[in-house]
């Protein structure tokens, strides 16, 4: 588990897009802030930094709502037909796909993931998340509704109803998934015919400046997308609360979620959240552990430990507690740490200083509530923000550590006797946004599934997406539901038309 050290190349492309500090899109223009004021994005796997992007504050959400609301009103993306919309889509998603290992590059110099997994996983996601959304734009359909209207016996009417885009979005997105956050919001909006301020995290805003400059390659109609780079209580809290905007998607921290409710208040701006989870994996006594073992390693190792669905409480029936705890052990102490521009890397450095400390801080927690680390619970290196993978048990469900989202490379595993016991267990806790079930009795598991209360429930996997299943959460996870026809609504009003023939 040695810290890596050889690196990929940085690829031509992506060295000259780090040369020169950044500017941000607004109205099909690259322009600096209004204050001029820029601020550093640095590799989570050295701290040193990579490149500076414009400060974006109130006055730069303000002119970039002015042009998103001018193209949504007045521009060409109005009256474009949906097939034209369609085939704008897919020619950005060519593009993305035809800049695969630049993105990838992009993705884990900014982020600290690895480029093997970026180019395999993060890159054709959302390549394909805007292939499936091309194909919705000409589907957006409303209907024909009979009517009685038992007031006005003998008239006959003629009802149908419109979906159309519900207008300017916000959309904030946070640091996990850089390029595929972009995609998942992007997507729907521009299918439905929103426009868009876009707002990428601090701590990773290249892919989604990249993006810009295929959207402008592509020829997005200046206005349709623009997207300002800012800290979330600058630019985000400005976009939140923006009266002339009337969606605001949000992902990131629950905590945050709340703020962004309370700043659409003011103007009752349409609402969707996709926020943190404490997703439960669940091995049933009959388990094939052969593949449950790597599969319930990799739900919570996977991208760090930095999902928001990541399988961070491990409840496993207690004649299989020991062998599947050190089974996984064995998967966290075999897994390559290091940069994530190593080609051999597994698990790259978590995305900031910030969030090192507050992984750490939870390891510390636990610790001191008496849970004991079977494997990890360091962090690794001197330099860069690495974390050891790191299985605890002895945690009880009252533990910081198995309430609290931690977001890093850290499971809470706790053996159970049987479904009575594991099925409140796995349910007790705030956020609901996924759970995945481990057994070959799938009568059983979807019995268990339709128990659970979370937005997706993955049965012998985890982790797995696709543009056409929709995901999001209960309880305290969120509103709404992104990808699938699902998100469509979220992008949409409804219409009646209604006409006394
Ligand atoms: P994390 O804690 O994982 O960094 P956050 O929820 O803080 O996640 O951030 C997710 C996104 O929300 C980022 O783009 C961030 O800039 C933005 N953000 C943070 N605070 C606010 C806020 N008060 N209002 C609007 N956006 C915010």
């Amino acid at each position: 588990m040695s810290v890596a050290t050889t690196e990929t190349p940085i690829a031509s492309s992506v060295q000259a897009f780090l040369a020169s500090p950044r500017k941000m899109l607004i109205n099909g223009q690259w322009v600096e802030a209004c204050t001029g004021r820029t601020f550093p994005t640095f590799n989570p796997a050295t701290g040193d930094v990579l490149t500076h992007v414009p400060d974006g504050q109130h006055a730069d959400i303000d002119r970039a709502v002015k042009a998103a609301r001018e193209a949504f009103e007045r521009g060409p993306w109005r009256t474009m037909t949906p097939s034209d919309r369609g085939k704008l889509i897919w020619k950005l998603a060519d593009l993305i796909e035809a800049h695969t290992e630049e993105f990838a590059q992009l993705e884990s110099l900014d982020n600290g993931k690895p480029v093997t997994v970026a180019r395999v996983a993060d890159v054709p996601l959302a390549v394909d998340l805007f292939r499936y959304m091309a194909g919705w734009a000409t589907k957006i359909e409303g209907n024909t509704i009979p009517l009685s209207v038992p007031y006005t016996p003998g008239a006959t009417y003629h009802a149908y109803t419109l979906r159309e885009p519900v207008g300017v979005v916000g959309q904030i997105i946070p640091w996990n998934f850089p390029l595929l956050m972009a995609a998942w919001k992007l997507g729907p909006a521009l299918a439905t015919g929103c426009t868009v301020v876009l707002k990428p995290a601090e701590q990773t805003p290249l892919s989604a400046l990249r993006l810009g400059e295929l959207l402008c390659e592509a020829d997005f109609p200046p206005g349709v997308v623009n997207i300002v780079t800012g800290f979330g209580e600058t630019a985000g809290a400005a976009l939140a609360a923006h009266p002339d905007v009337e969606k605001v998607a949000f992902t990131g921290s629950t905590e945050v979620g709340k703020l962004i409710v309370q700043a659409a208040a003011g103007n009752l701006k349409k609402v969707s959240l996709e926020l943190g989870g404490k997703s439960p994996s669940i091995v049933l006594p009959d388990a094939d552990l052969e593949t449950s073992i790597p599969g319930v390693s990799n739900a919570i190792f996977f991208n760090h430990g930095q999902c928001c669905c990541a399988g961070s409480r491990l409840y496993v029936e207690k004649s299989l507690f020991d062998k599947v705890v050190s089974g996984v052990a064995e998967q966290a102490k075999k897994i390559k740490v290091g940069a994530g521009m190593d080609p051999t890397t597994e698990m790259g450095p978590l995305v900031s200083e910030e969030q090192h400390q507050r992984v750490l801080g939870y390891i510390e927690s636990g610790f001191q509530e008496g849970a004991k680390a079977v494997v990890g619970g360091h962090r690794r290196g001197e330099k860069g923000y690495f974390v050891e993978p790191t299985v605890l048990i002895d945690t009880t469900s009252t533990m910081k550590v198995v309430q609290e989202e931690i977001f890093g490379p850290v499971v809470c595993a706790e053996p159970f006797t049987d479904l009575e016991e594991v099925i409140p267990k796995a349910n007790d806790s705030i956020y609901g946004l996924a759970a995945s079930i481990w057994t070959k009795d799938f009568s059983k598991a979807h019995r268990l599934a339709a128990q659970l209360r979370a937005g997706t429930v993955w049965i012998n996997c985890h982790n797995i997406f696709d543009a056409a299943l929709p995901f999001g959460g209960y309880k305290q996870s969120g509103w709404g539901r992104e990808m699938g026809h699902d998100v469509l609504e979220l992008y949409t009003e409804v219409k009646a038309v209604c006409a006394k023939l």
